[in-house]
């Protein structure tokens, strides 16, 4: 087992239903897209979350939905402020050095993107997020002020105000070619990550501008 430090929760709250947004205090430096361990008890594995906070917030913020039959996630949004938790040391690869690059994430896949934006790392990116309804669209008030002209929110069950309607797939299979010479970063659920990447694959990106973080 990874070695683990106590942190003590200073916020678990529920932005959409079955998602919290759990902050404590950072008392170590990262970068952003790297991961952390999680568990609330030292004798359990830790899971992994991806860092959503910028890499200068005082406090460090875990995206997260509830899995009802999971071992961790129906205790994890029942801890208050105040509790403790234990975190393992980040870590990771999921790393966007380049000047552009296209971000393309799903439901909590969001979280290391939201890092690197969080992180002032937004210049020159185009960011596409998918979800079934509008309220899982996390962080989008701020990501519509920041990257007006290239943030594309894609709501697939139901129609919502200012969204693609439809699937992060079905909105790539509306632009024609994408530019082969970006890098192509992905996170959220298996499934949509092989759906895109065989799409950019088959509309001409080469596989080596595909990044991919799957959250399993
Ligand atoms: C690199 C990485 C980053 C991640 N980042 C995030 C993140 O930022 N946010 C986030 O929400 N998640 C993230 N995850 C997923 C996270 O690590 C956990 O897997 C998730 O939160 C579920 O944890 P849990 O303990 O509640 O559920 P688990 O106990 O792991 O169970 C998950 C699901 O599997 C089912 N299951 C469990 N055991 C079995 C079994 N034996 N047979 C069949 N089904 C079973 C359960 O019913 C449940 O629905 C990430 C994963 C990886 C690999």
């Amino acid at each position: 087992m990874k070695e683990i430090f106590q942190a003590i929760v200073t916020a678990n709250k529920e932005i959409a239903p079955g998602a919290f947004l759990l902050s404590f205090s950072r008392n170590f430096s990262f970068t952003a897209g790297q991961v952390i361990g999680i568990t609330l008890s030292k004798s359990e594995e830790p899971r992994l979350y991806s860092i959503a906070s910028g890499v200068n917030q005082d406090e460090v913020w875990i995206l997260y939905t509830v899995k009802s039959e999971g071992l961790l996630t129906p205790q994890l949004a029942r801890v208050k402020a105040g509790d403790d938790i234990f975190v393992t040391k980040p870590f990771g690869r999921f790393i966007c050095e380049e000047e552009r690059a296209v971000w393309i994430a799903t439901g909590t896949g969001i979280a290391p993107f939201a890092s690197m934006f969080y992180s002032g790392q937004f210049h020159n990116k185009t960011l596409i997020q998918g979800n079934r309804t509008k309220d899982g669209l996390y962080f989008y008030e701020d990501f519509k002020k920041q990257l007006p002209e290239n943030y594309i929110p894609c709501c697939s069950r139901e129609p919502a105000d200012g969204c693609f309607a439809g699937r992060v797939t079905q909105y790539l299979e509306t632009i024609g070619t994408p530019d082969p010479n970006i890098p192509y970063y992905l996170c959220g659920s298996a499934e949509m990550v092989v759906d895109v990447r065989d799409l950019l694959i088959e509309k001409g990106v080469p596989f080596n501008n595909i990044m991919a973080e799957i959250f399993f």
